[in-house]
């Protein structure tokens, strides 16, 4: 009866009757995908499932050609994360933590201040070269991941956003439900329902308490479709549908970009990076794909770029 293959998608919703849109975002194998690269605690996989996919429907919710980047930056256990979707709907994205924190049983307190410390969320929209690059940075401000971009959003940007987060590494699911009450300034203006301000947050009110009823198991049951969920929470209201789109792991590294960035170093830096085999080994991030390069090969790279 029900379909065990979890969806890789962002579906995005509006309520009837209401200046709210959304965003439900579930993930089966891009987030295996993503973890598959690496071997995370526990607790660094879910982390990395809530932002994942928070940052596919907070991508999603954007006009822009091109990538989207959330990235955390704090002094505690983990350290750092990022996650880079581009507007074909390709993600991927990794932690830095410290191993020695997270090693044998020792218990790790989830809660943000504690699990990353005190540091700052950084919202970039990359459109290219000749694009001016847009990014909105925040302090880690909150219990959770979604408490964090909630109040980013609230002060920075002035929108009210709700967001519910979900991840299980066991089963590699991963998801997230996010409406935001659509602002009455701004180039949606004309898309607004003519409501009173006292309607406007009536129903905005309305739309965060039916959000908190959903679990987090219902957001992650593979038997229920992104659409039965919407219905589930929205039906007395009603909710519009939109037109849905996939999401898939996918790496953008290749020889290219890290020969590039390899002929940025002095021929001291690199003779410093050789391995006993002679070799410069560069290990891709987000995938751990190896480039190795022999000094024929750091030779012609060298040559092309005081060729320019
Ligand atoms: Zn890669």
């Amino acid at each position: 009866m029900a379909d065990t293959q979890f969806s890789n998608e962002v579906q995005p919703f509006s309520i009837e009757g209401a200046n709210v849109r959304g965003r439900l975002v579930r993930l089966g194998q891009a987030y295996g995908d993503i973890l598959g690269q690496h071997d995370y605690p526990g607790t660094v996989s879910t982390l990395m499932g809530e932002l994942t996919a928070m940052t596919a429907a907070l991508a999603d919710s954007l006009k822009y050609d091109g990538l989207f980047i959330l990235q955390t930056q704090s002094d505690g256990p983990v350290s750092m994360m990022v996650v880079d979707v581009t507007s074909q709907g390709t993600l991927r994205g990794y932690a830095r933590y410290d191993e020695d924190r997270f090693s044998g049983d020792r218990e790790i307190d989830t809660a943000v201040p504690h699990i990353m410390g005190s540091g700052h969320i950084a919202f970039t929209v990359d459109q290219g070269p000749d694009t001016e690059r847009y990014q909105g940075i925040t302090a880690l401000e909150g219990a959770s991941l979604a408490e964090c971009a909630q109040s980013y959003f609230r002060q920075s940007e002035q929108l009210e956003t709700a967001i519910l987060l979900a991840a299980d590494t066991t089963s590699k699911r991963a998801a997230a439900l996010m409406i935001q009450k659509m602002p009455d300034t701004g180039e949606r203006v004309e898309q607004r329902l003519k409501l009173t301000p006292e309607e406007d947050d009536e129903s905005w009110r309305e739309a965060v308490i039916l959000m908190s009823s959903m679990t987090r198991e219902e957001l992650l049951d593979p038997g229920l479709s992104s659409l039965d969920l919407l219905y589930r929470l929205y039906h007395e209201t009603g909710v519009r549908i939109y037109e849905n789109k996939p999401l898939k792991f996918q790496c953008r590294c290749s020889e290219e970009k890290i020969s590039a960035t390899l002929a940025s170093f002095s021929a001291e830096d690199l003779a410093d990076m050789k391995t006993a085999e002679n070799l410069i080994v560069a290990t891709c991030e987000f995938c751990r794909t190896e480039y190795a390069f022999d000094d024929d090969a750091l030779a012609a790279l060298r040559g092309q770029s005081s060729q320019k």
